[in-house]
């Protein structure tokens, strides 16, 4: 039998072997960490892109990078790192920021001019067109930043708007919707307060900084409302109803379309076509389902016409899963869907106590999914 004896040197190799090991594992896992950074900072730059865009900022500040160097210097310098170093990686992060930057500045300016589209050429898409951004108070939607507006169906009392503004308020919503002029449909059902409901909306909403958008029922109201509303809102209903489309647009107010419940894509597009004609760029299209088989749920929430619209116009395209879904529990799945599939925003409703609304009760949110809507999406950059 023969025994194998570790030399004294022998057990030194080996451990020093293992020591080296050991510290090539751990800065492989600060290198993993830094890459992880990396792509964690990558996100952060283009969300600062957009915002830029949103802002009109410049991309490059020079007096930015020049301050935030200076001070990274310093914090380097006290971890004991030469400012040379400090001053080498942090240019390769801004070059790389910058780029992301850019990439979101160019982006959607690329797209081909789709075929057959005579019937809504100024809506649609053509190379070199930026993309529309419609601004509604604080909110530019189109702009790359996901918006989520909300409100409840119906302006129902002073007491109950300003309630819900001040939901709709703390979860960070911009833009607070209410119907004064309720399209209802059974004659018997609550038809809304009219200017007197649009009062209290406007009162609730812009003592609170926030905008309003409300429907607009019949053309000889049009300009009433624009008096007390940023943008003024076309109810699937009334998608098609070319005097309604023009008094909206000549009030000059943004205008949100949505699309009729059994409305193609592209005649959707041409009624916001009659819009735009009228000399009225800010249009917002919104999907909200369209009528199918399908009874358990309300609509049919249609996101391939989010994606379609996407290759077809430079309109901003959001999308309202309450009267789609009909039922609350669907909506936070709904909106996240939205979002990816390439949505500019959310219109959603929300009353501040859903067991008491005298509309669109089964489908209103309750302020605290509201607010787990608005923490996850608010302002998050738009996919795609
Ligand atoms: C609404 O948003 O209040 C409404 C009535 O929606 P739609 O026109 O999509 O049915
Ligand atoms: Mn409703």
């Amino acid at each position: 039998m023969t025994t194998t004896t570790i030399t004294p040197e022998a057990k030194q190799a080996g451990d020093d072997a293992l020591v080296f090991s050991a510290l090539r594992a751990s800065i492989n896992r600060i290198d993993e960490r830094l890459l992880q950074l990396l792509a964690e900072r990558a996100k952060v730059a283009t969300n600062i892109g957009l915002a830029k865009r949103v802002t009109d900022r410049p991309i490059h500040d020079a007096i930015r990078e020049a301050e935030h160097t200076g001070q990274l210097c310093r914090l380097g310098e006290a971890l004991g790192l030469p400012p040379r170093v400090v001053r080498d990686f942090y240019q390769v992060l801004a070059r790389h920021g910058f780029a992301a930057q850019l990439e979101v500045r160019a982006a959607n300016t690329s797209r081909a001019t789709p075929p057959d589209s005579d019937g809504f050429r100024l809506a649609r898409i053509e190379p070199g067109r930026a993309p529309t951004v419609v601004q509604v108070g604080e909110a530019r939607i189109g702009a790359g930043l996901f918006e989520v507006i909300a409100g409840p169906c119906a302006v129902e009392s002073e007491a109950q708007i300003n309630l819900a503004a001040d939901h709709a308020r703390a979860a960070g919503v911009r833009v607070l919707r209410g119907g004064a002029f309720k399209p209802r449909t059974s004659p018997y059902e609550f038809q809304g307060h009219g200017l007197q409901g649009l009062r209290w909306l406007a009162d609730a909403a812009h003592s609170r900084g926030m905008a309003v958008v409300t429907e607009v029922l019949d053309p000889a109201d049009a300009q009433a409302v624009a008096e007390h509303a940023e943008l003024l809102q076309i109810g699937a209903r009334n998608m098609q109803n070319v005097p309604l489309l023009r008094a909206c647009a000549r009030t000059g107010r943004p205008v949100l379309l949505k699309r009729g419940p059994s409305a193609s894509i592209r005649e959707w597009l041409c009624a916001g076509e009659y819009i735009l004609l009228e000399g009225n760029p800010n249009v917002v299209l919104c999907e909200r389902g369209i009528r199918t088989f399908e009874r358990e749920t309300r609509n049919t929430l249609d996101l391939s016409s989010v994606a379609a619209l996407r290759e077809l116009t430079h309109l901003p395209v959001i999308v309202d899963p309450s009267h789609a879904a009909g039922r609350d529990e669907l909506i936070p799945a709904l909106c996240r869907a939205a979002h990816a599939v390439g949505a500019q925003g959310v219109i959603v409703e929300m009353h501040p106590c859903k067991e008491e609304a005298l509309c669109d009760k089964r489908q209103a949110l309750r302020p605290v999914t509201l607010r787990g809507i608005t923490n996850e999406l608010q302002s998050v950059a738009v996919s795609g």
